[in-house]
């Protein structure tokens, strides 16, 4: 058991490092000290303070107080500590004075390791606290948390790499038992030229066999049929070229030498890498394989992998340049959705605002502002009014939607319905409850409406009941 003056000698240290006093604990500490008309000076008064802190802890340990005990120890050894070193470490006296803070100021003590809070007897006896330590406490938990994230990102990781392992193995293995096959290294060296030079035209120089490779389909290419992809992860470029091997090859070799067969397949895997946009050969006769081209190529020019706002303003750009203005503005409107642009193109970053100044200059006025103002502002910084002529025609689209007495209905997308209550609330901007469905009472705009029917694309038609 440490020594009062001993302890004493801790206390004085702990309390001139000036960090100590950096926290409310610190400081609340040190007013109580001075309030007393003393100064860190006053060696008495000093020696008075520091032994009433000493026999708290004492009484408290007495009690069987958890905290108090590990500080006396601790203070005891950092006793040991300085006649041995003559130097305390500075990151350790620090979290133990907050800790004696805590105990008396705070009153935080607990029975025994992992016990029950308990109470400090004050005064007579008859107050008593209940707090646990705010830094013991917390700290357990947030170990606990980050202990358990760990062991999951671990397991996670090992999965990852034993699955990777035996993958590597068996292209290894595919690789080895292919060797020596000549031929062409891809599927289709002529839609493969055709690709390159749709490429070219979009603007990435120097195109090569890495840039592009046109798969037989669209197998592995991302869900929903997606008929290109530009390998920006380590992860996809696996995948694809797992395709290759069990799916796209054997098909092509099936029931022939594979050595007579005119394919290099470990020169076709070897392209796939990381920038190569791979595409689905039907893809090259369609416009919509052209436009999600034109996305992957907004990638590739880039750099970037996400869905930001540089890659749709890029594929923008490529998709009205080589398709059109009108295609680009359906592919704008019906192929990429509202709800879609506002999320990834006009909300990720980088380049938000460029992306937001060329959806505005292709898309019609009006169509513009009632889909992507709040956006366009938040993405430009710039305000976005309405020219006169356009003004004009959605004062009478608005007027042609009156709001609607109570008992008619009234059809729309939110966006559109919101056109009815021009200075609505922010919170009642949306249908509550959220997912509703047909039959459900529901409120918007401040009224209480009847969903009489909503289409899978979101269009409501409300009656109005209030
Ligand atoms: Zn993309």
């Amino acid at each position: 058991m440490i020594q009062i003056t001993e302890f004493r000698a801790v206390m004085n240290f702990a309390l001139r490092r000036s960090h100590a006093f950096s926290s409310i604990s610190g400081r609340d500490f040190l007013a109580r000290f001075q309030t007393n008309g003393d100064q860190l000076t006053d060696e008495s008064a000093f020696n008075a303070f520091s032994d009433q802190v000493y026999y708290a802890l004492v009484g408290y340990q007495f009690q069987g107080g958890f905290y108090s005990a590990n500080l006396l120890q601790g203070a005891q050894e950092f006793f040991a500590q300085r006649v041995q070193t003559d130097a305390y470490d500075d990151d350790v006296i620090s979290p133990w004075f907050h800790g004696v803070a805590a105990v008396i100021l705070d009153r935080g003590e607990k029975k025994g390791e992992g016990g029950p809070t308990i109470i400090h007897q004050v005064g007579d006896g008859q107050e008593q606290y209940l707090v646990v330590d705010p830094f013991e406490e917390t700290r357990r938990l947030q170990e606990q948390e980050a202990l358990a994230k760990k062991q999951l990102a671990d397991a996670r990781r090992r999965e990852r790499d034993e699955a990777k392992k035996k993958r590597d193995g068996n292209e290894a293995a595919f690789r080895q038992e292919r060797k020596g096959c000549k031929g062409y290294p891809g599927y289709d060296e002529t839609l493969d030229a055709r690709a390159m030079s749709i490429l070219s035209t979009a603007g990435a120089n120097n195109v090569t066999l890495d840039d592009i490779v046109v798969m037989p389909d669209a197998t592995g290419l991302g869900v929903g049929g997606n008929p290109a992809i530009a390998l920006m992860l380590p992860e996809t470029i696996d995948t694809i070229r797992d395709v290759v091997m069990s799916t796209h090859y054997p098909k092509l070799v099936e029931g022939k030498n594979p050595h007579e067969v005119n394919i290099d397949v470990n020169g076709w895997l070897d392209r796939l890498k990381i920038g190569t946009i791979v595409i689905a050969a039907s893809a090259l006769d369609d416009d919509f394989g052209l436009g999600v081209m034109y996305h992957e190529a907004g990638h590739k020019v880039t750099g970037e992998k996400g869905e930001c706002g540089m890659v749709f303003a890029c594929e923008l750009t490529l998709i009205e340049r080589h398709l059109g203005r009108p295609f680009a503005v359906d592919w704008f409107t019906r192929v990429r959705q509202p709800g879609y642009l506002r999320q990834h193109g006009l909300s990720t970053q980088p380049g938000c605002d460029v992306f937001a100044e060329k959806l505005r200059k292709l898309l019609p006025e009006v169509h513009f502002y009632k889909e992507f103002k709040q956006v366009y502002e938040a993405a430009t910084g710039k305000d976005l009014v309405l020219s006169e002529e356009a003004q004009q025609k959605f004062a009478e689209e608005r007027a042609a939607l009156a709001l609607p007495e109570v008992g008619k209905t009234v059809t729309g997308k939110v966006p559109a319905l919101l056109s009815f209550f021009p200075k609505c609330e922010k919170s009642q901007q949306s249908i509550k409850p959220a997912g509703s469905k047909k039959g459900d009472q529901v409120t918007f705009a401040g009224y209480t409406w009847l969903v009489e029917n909503k289409t899978p694309s979101g269009e409501y038609t409300l009656k109005r009941l209030t």
